[in-house]
């Protein structure tokens, strides 16, 4: 088998890829170790840039989103008691918007198999050979054995995926901090009532409340780094989540089945080597951010954008030069959104050994952001997401 991009990993960035590359005429095949189900069931981010949401729809994907996603006129934060409130507009017309990466994960799929593209499920990729400059995927389908040379390779395959492995020194071009604790992330039939919703700072550790719908909520709790959720009932659940969220402001949460739980460790992780020869990485094969800045999927989309411009310039045009800017331009919209997804992480936290000198300090991070004018400024723009590079 041969086609001139071999795409490994069916999230959010390789279908993403796979969409901009065949508005430019160029062929790719997406290849996927998971099943189809588990691919369209698997629920993660949601809460998307201005950019992502107009890239989406630049690329005619966003029919439902426009549909079915919730802007935000504001971000609700609660500490010390009270909840504050900060605007999440700017002067452009830009904000948020809630819509699940899962919804997204199936309009991209869904259009990709309505066009007739390959995108090929329950195919596990074990190796790239041949590079720098003739790569050839080799992956394994239902116990049988495949090879598909590429003119071009997007390693697009995850934080665990094989991609990063296939460029040298990798590691040593690696930087990560890992936190002290992890999410438990839920997601429940139940309403999400506007007065609850928000990011939380309680003793108890940090609470999250978001809506995926008119009667579906997301939610998150800090637990410690090891925690095994069957130690937790739903009960047990809804009353930490009351305790965090609800009882000291007076408010009561609408409880209802919870239909999917995880566990996601907190990590900072960035990969500075993206390119080797005719094999690129993109979203989090090259880094990792922690969930609290909402930002994971959309740097991987900022970064799909540079990426199929490369790959169109050396694939159509016999032009490197865009592939060699490829990292660099990357790199400027990560680091400071990393840098957010973990200063977010700090202010919101418990950590081990904290004292009340730790708290109060946190505090004023949070008075910042929430009351002083450069502050706010500086918490919207964060929040909305940097511009794209330009090559
Ligand atoms: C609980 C949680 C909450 C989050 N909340 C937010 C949020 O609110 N906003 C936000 O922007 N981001 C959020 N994120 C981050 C976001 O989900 C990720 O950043 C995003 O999924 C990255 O997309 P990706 O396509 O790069 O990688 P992935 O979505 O991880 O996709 C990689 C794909 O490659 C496949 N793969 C791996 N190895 C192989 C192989 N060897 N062969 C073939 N295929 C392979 C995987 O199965 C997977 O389908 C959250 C993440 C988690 C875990």
């Amino acid at each position: 088998m041969k086609t001139q991009v071999g795409i490994i990993g069916a999230g959010p960035a390789g279908l993403l890829l796979g969409r901009i590359l065949q508005s430019q005429g160029i062929d790719a095949v997406v290849l996927e170790r998971r099943s189809r189900d588990y691919v369209l069931k698997r629920i993660r981010a949601g809460v998307l840039e201005q950019g992502t949401v107009d890239t989406l729809r630049e690329y005619g994907v966003a029919e439902r989103l426009d549909r079915e996603g919730l802007p935000h006129t504001d971000m609700k934060l609660f500490w010390g008691g009270r909840r504050h409130s900060i605007p999440m507009i700017d002067e452009n017309g830009r904000r948020l918007t809630t819509y699940g990466q899962n919804k997204i994960v199936e309009d991209l799929v869904l259009q990709r198999e309505a066009d007739g593209l390959p995108l090929v499920f329950d195919a596990e990729v074990e190796a790239i050979e041949g590079l720098p400059d003739k790569p050839v995927i080799h992956y394994t389908r239902n116990g049988e054995k495949h090879a598909l040379q590429c003119d071009f390779v997007a390693g697009c395959d995850g934080f665990l995926g094989v991609s990063r492995k296939h460029i040298p020194d990798a590691d040593a071009h690696s930087y990560e901090k890992v936190f002290p604790f992890s999410w438990f992330g839920l997601l429940a039939e139940a309403k999400t009532s506007t007065e609850t919703r928000g990011f939380c700072h309680s003793e108890r550790g940090l609470a999250v409340s978001s809506s995926r719908g008119p009667d579906v909520s997301r939610l998150y709790l800090q637990v410690p780094p090891d925690f095994d959720m069957a130690t937790m009932t739903d009960d047990q659940i809804w009353d930490e989540l009351s305790l965090r969220l609800a009882n000291q402001y007076g408010k009561t949460l609408n409880r209802g089945p919870i239909v999917d739980k995880a566990v996601v460790r907190l990590r900072g992780f960035i990969c500075e080597k993206m390119v080797h020869g005719r094999l690129a990485l993109a979203g989090d094969a090259c880094h990792t951010v922690p969930p609290s800045g909402a930002k994971g999927l959309n740097l991987a989309v900022g970064d799909v954008r540079l990426l199929a411009e490369a790959i169109h310039a050396l694939l159509v045009e016999n032009d490197d030069r865009k592939l060699g800017r490829y990292t660099e331009l990357a790199l400027q919209r990560i680091w400071p959104t990393v840098h957010w997804s973990c200063t977010m992480s700090e202010a919101f936290h418990i950590f081990p050994g904290q004292t009340e000198f730790d708290t109060r300090r946190q505090y004023e991070v949070l008075n910042f952001w929430a009351y002083d004018a450069v502050g706010q400024q500086v918490f919207r723009n964060s929040m909305l997401g940097r511009p794209y590079p330009q090559y």
